[in-house]
């Protein structure tokens, strides 16, 4: 889904800390936080390690000839680079859900935004790229590297459109909705497993980025203005395989060679891609209720 030319963005809306020098992360205690927050709301970095993704320490920047959030200021801006794109995908995001909950007489604030590179630090405990994006439920900041949408395309096999980068923006901040109506915690029930609680919540945040691509193209910016054009057929494709990518039995086997479903924290491609396509097509929130969810393969059965 491409942005329309002259939507306006706001870029205040997302924190840069790109440029910053020196984040140092304390010795010894990272790691196990690590492990815990991708447990709940990233990829497994084990996972990522043995694709040999992130975990190197970052070498200091200068704010020199760096990219910076500031410079994002249209919808033609989101078109051409991927940290706008955040920045873009973000404002529609809260466009939707700032209209969509308060009919529920659900009151939600926005999360925070922040764009890193290398490592951050958290409410949640320092992390590093290695963890992939993550929600930190403690700040009710999403957190986004954007090496992580290179990785997504060659490691993991998204197709690299921007809806691929877009859906992952949405499933974060689907953890901030959850946080907020309260099925977030569900996730630290019942371990792995296919029908653990971990992958009941992960596909509930699918299920919520699908309900926000369906309704993307009514979202306006402060002046009035669609940020977004239609989905496009390669669009929903584009979301779909970066869906699919992230799914557990797609890391395993490119892992590891085999499917251990004991294993799933976020459930497998197939899942990932239906849930998605329930929150799509019925734009409606009770039909993402994953927590109670009989059958997992099969919404609404
Ligand atoms: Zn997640």
């Amino acid at each position: 889904m491409s942005f329309n030319d002259d939507a306006r963005l706001d870029s205040n809306r997302v924190k840069d800390s790109r440029g910053r020098r020196g984040t140092k992360i304390a010795a010894g205690g990272g790691g196990i936080l690590v492990v815990l927050l991708a447990a709940m709301f990233g990829i497994n970095p084990d996972m990522l390690a043995q694709f040999g993704i992130g975990g190197e320490p970052s070498t200091e920047q200068t704010a020199t000839g760096a990219p910076e959030i500031a410079e994002c200021k249209t919808g033609a801006d989101a078109n051409a680079r991927q940290d706008c794109r955040i920045l873009a995908t973000t404002q529609s995001l809260d466009s939707f859900w700032l209209s969509y909950l308060p009919k529920y007489n659900v009151k939600v604030a926005k999360p925070g935004v922040e764009i890193f590179s290398g490592r951050v630090d958290t409410a949640c405990g320092p992390a590093t790229s290695a963890v992939g994006p993550f929600y930190c439920p403690g700040d009710r900041v999403a957190y986004f590297d954007t090496a992580f949408f290179a990785d997504l395309q060659n490691n993991y096999g998204s197709d690299g459109g921007p809806l691929a980068e877009e859906y992952v923006v949405a499933h974060e901040y689907g953890h901030h909705i959850q946080n907020t109506i309260g099925t977030l915690a569900a996730s630290q029930q019942g371990g792995t497993g296919a029908n653990s609680g971990s992958v009941r919540v992960e596909l509930q945040a699918d299920c919520f980025a699908g309900m926000w691509a369906g309704y993307a193209a009514q979202t306006k910016d402060a002046n009035g203005n669609t940020f977004m054009k239609p989905l496009t057929e390669a669009d929903l494709r584009s979301a779909l395989s970066a869906a699919a990518a992230v799914g557990d039995d797609r890391i395993q086997k490119a892992a590891t060679g085999r499917v251990n479903p004991e294993g799933w924290t976020h459930g497998s491609a197939a899942q990932r891609e239906v849930w998605f396509l329930q929150g799509y097509k019925t734009g409606d929130i009770n039909q993402c209720d994953t927590l109670s969810s009989k059958n997992l393969n099969k919404p609404g059965a």
